[in-house]
């Protein structure tokens, strides 16, 4: 027998299946998707591949495989696999990994994840047993009973454990096994993140009209087991929540398994806790990147085996190896942490598709502020629309006020903050109620020029300004995290008037700290959330120690409740609105709804403050009105006229390299072979011309981006693939990625 095996590489001239034949003694443990290890090349050392294909005969003279590995991936994932190649051009073993435990991709193995193990205690006969003999005298030693007592509670109780909780020795555990009263085995230890929680259990809630209604419609699916893609909009609090727990939990009685995503950053405790309320810690396993490796590994071993059967995690625990799914929900599915920016370029919501259609179970996308495109498809029937249209607990949306800057600026306030604002956060002071202040960018300043020659400070690697960090009075690139000191005299014509332009956190926090000294201020952006778990320790103090204000980056803006915050402020939400991305109206209205989202939570009514130099932009003042459906009206209207997404799909080419005219050569290749092969297969597609991108540097490479606007079909995709594996453009020392509606444009 012969197995077809794809070599785990991402060089592109080996995106192809190699032929090995299958020894006589492996024939019955191998079949596809097995992992193996085969010789390649000359290279002695062995490679490692997976099996796509067996088959009968080769015309090819082949070798042996030379080992089968434990893991494997199900026919489907390999399908699944061949499937994103092609769509997020790349490598089918690129895609293959996503799908393999955590820990075990490396190539070299001894530095995979393995099984943790532990010495475990247990008794080695009847407890009734045991008990006769501390009765009738036969073991005295009070630390032998006391060990005795522990095991008897706990049936098997880790040796380090035992240890300290009897505050005894090891010594005395071994007299106890060579007595025959204990066992000491080796066995795993499950590293799982959700062991130390203790939580009460909640039951179901009644759910209202809308929801029960909303929940139906799902329902119906399930029963069916058909494939259907669902929306559920709703505003923020109209107990969407609720509703997936109780779909799940249908799942769940059926013997099904379940997917949750959710963006990485709204992965909370608080979030978390209300599903292992609802359904215990044991079938429960959470996946996401601040988890270690280990924990990561082990969580997925406890999916596989069935053990767990509610996956809650960011984007890539679309991939976990759940046993018979029943559900896929997305949350938040406007998010655009769904989207890979790294190699394989996947969207988790295409991804999802495929396998709700493929698995036939409903697919149920949630969100206050859908994504246009999800809404689009909404509105057009491809998908099921389920509207929440109040909040479940009768709380209000807060009132939301727009400060014209220009405005201010006439009037002579040169500060940060509105006088309205600062009216607000004084009151709020006053009745001791808390505040949070929203800014988008970093930092102190964010650019520093010279007065006299107009010289921009700019980053050595990357054609990018340097940020201001004044606290530890350096210049940084947010980039490539290049760093040089503040600079007082222009390296360029040597003047001492050096300027400095654009506001971060760092300086509102200064400011808010002299215009308020007395008020307790907390920062959360990249800069203050470095450590694991910091984000949540910033947030539990901000909540718990009643800080008076919140300043931060769009960091703060998710999923967070806090009872007591009455006022938000928008420092400036023209920050998204000048982007160049067709996006930016969305993304602004998006931003500031979920800003405001955080005011007046319970039953304070809240304000909201939004500050721009344009108020009149109607993603602003849809924003203040919090309606999204007026907003979408206006929205698709202008995608429509000029031809954007959901009108048609874009791809972005990028190239780069270290040489600036390789990269600039190589662009116009693959833009000629584009054209010409789209010509020739009559594809309705807008190629334009070869670009530096906006940022035509970073880290030192030269980067250049080719930019097509067309409807994606099976052919293109085909044309593309050979374009960039193409033998000739490979020769070139640039790297050429493409990607399909790409999230960053820049
Ligand atoms: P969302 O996910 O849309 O933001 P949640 O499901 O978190 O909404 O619900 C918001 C609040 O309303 C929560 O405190 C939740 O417990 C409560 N809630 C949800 N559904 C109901 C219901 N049917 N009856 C009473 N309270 C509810
Ligand atoms: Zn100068
Ligand atoms: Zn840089």
């Amino acid at each position: 027998m012969i197995a077809e095996i794809i070599i785990d590489s991402s060089v592109k001239n080996l995106n192809r299946m190699f032929d090995y034949n299958i020894p006589k003694n492996m024939e019955n443990n191998i079949s596809i998707g097995s992992r193996v290890l085969v010789p390649f090349g000359r290279s002695k050392k062995l490679e490692e591949g997976f099996v796509t294909n067996i088959k009968e005969s080769t015309d090819y003279e082949v070798k042996d495989i030379a080992k089968i590995e434990e893991q494997s991936l199900t026919t489907e994932k390999i399908v699944l696999s061949k499937w994103m190649a092609k769509r997020y051009f790349s490598n089918i073993s690129e895609c293959m990994k996503l799908m393999l435990k955590p820990g075990t991709t490396t190539k070299n193995f001894a530095n995979r994840t393995k099984d943790k193990t532990a010495l475990f205690v247990s008794l080695n006969m009847p407890k009734e047993e045991v008990k006769e003999y501390i009765n009738n005298k036969k073991v005295k030693s009070e630390k032998q009973i006391s060990i005795l007592n522990y095991v008897m509670q706990m049936d098997s109780v880790m040796q380090a454990e035992l240890i300290e909780k009897t505050n005894t020795s090891r010594a005395i555990i071994k007299t106890l096994e060579k007595n025959g009263f204990l066992k000491i085995e080796t066995k795993k230890v499950v590293r799982n993140p959700l062991n130390d929680k203790r939580i009460n259990r909640t039951k179901n809630l009644q759910f209202t009209e809308e929801q029960q209604l909303a929940y139906s419609e799902v329902e119906k699916s399930i029963e069916k087991n058909e494939y259907k893609k669902f929306l559920l909009y709703g505003v923020t609090g109209s107990g969407k929540t609720e509703i997936y727990l109780q779909l799940i939990e249908k799942i769940v009685e059926q013997g099904k398994s379940a997917i949750m995503l959710v963006p990485e950053i709204s992965l909370t405790p608080q979030m978390i806790n209300r599903f292992i309320e609802r359904f215990g810690k044991e079938i429960i396993s959470v996946l996401h990147s601040k988890l270690s490796v280990g924990e990561r590994h082990d969580s997925w071993e406890r999916i596989e085996t069935g053990e767990a059967r509610i996956v809650i995690g960011a984007r890539s625990a679309i991939f976990a190896p759940v046993q018979n799914l029943g559900i896929i929900i997305i949350d938040e599915e406007h998010d655009s942490s769904y989207k890979s920016e790294m190699s394989p370029r996947y969207n988790a919501k295409e991804v999802a598709t495929e396998i709700a259609r493929y698995s036939k179970i409903p697919l149920l996308l949630g969100s206050a502020t859908p994504d246009i495109k999800t809404f689009y498809e909404a509105q057009n029937g491809k998908i099921e629309l389920l509207r929440l249209t109040k909040r479940a607990n009768n709380s209000n949306l807060p009132n939301v006020q727009i400060v014209d800057l220009r405005q201010e600026l006439a009037n002579g306030n040169r500060t940060m903050i509105s006088f309205k604002l600062h009216k607000l956060i004084e009151e709020n002071l006053k009745n001791k109620k808390q505040t949070i202040l929203f800014l988008n960018r970093r930092g102190f300043s964010t650019f520093i020029m010279c007065r006299d020659c107009g010289y921009v400070a700019k980053c050595k690697n990357c054609n990018i300004s340097l940020t201001y960090h004044k606290k530890e009075g350096k210049l940084k690139c947010h980039y490539c995290g290049y760093e040089e000191p503040l600079i007082t005299i222009c390296p360029n014509c040597g003047s001492k008037k050096i300027r400095h332009f654009g506001s971060g956190t760092q300086k509102l926090e200064l400011e808010i700290n002299k215009m308020f000294p007395k008020a307790s201020t907390i920062r959360m952006d990249i800069d203050t959330v470095t450590k694991k778990n910091s984000h949540e320790e910033i947030l539990r103090k901000f909540n718990e120690e009643k800080i008076d204000i919140l300043i931060g980056t769009q960091m703060i803006v998710k999923g967070h409740h806090f009872p007591d915050v009455t006022l938000v402020g928008v420092v400036s939400a023209d920050g998204s609105l000048n982007i160049d991305d067709y996006r930016a109206s969305e993304r602004t209205f998006d931003l500031l709804v979920q800003v405001a989202g955080r005011a007046g939570r319970e039953h304070l009514p809240g304000n909201v403050i939004i500050q721009t130099y344009n108020p009149d932009n109607y993603s602003v003042q849809y924003a203040k009105k919090q309606n999204y459906e007026e907003f979408y009206n206006v929205e698709i209207k202008l995608r429509k006229q000029l031809r954007y997404p959901p009108f048609c799909d874009i791809i972005m080419f990028g190239i780069s390299g270290e040489q600036e005219e390789i990269v600039s050569k190589t662009a116009n290749e693959l833009f000629t072979n584009l054209d010409k092969k789209i010509k020739e297969e009559n594809i309705s597609a807008n190629l334009l011309k070869p670009l530096p991108a906006p940022i035509d540097r970073i880290k030192n490479r030269f980067r250049w981006r080719i930019i097509m606007k067309t409807n994606i079909s099976d052919k293109l995709i085909e044309i593309i693939n050979e374009c960039l594996y193409d033998k000739e453009l490979l020769k070139n020392n640039a790297r050429v990625i493409a990607d399909i509606n790409p999230t960053n444009m820049m």
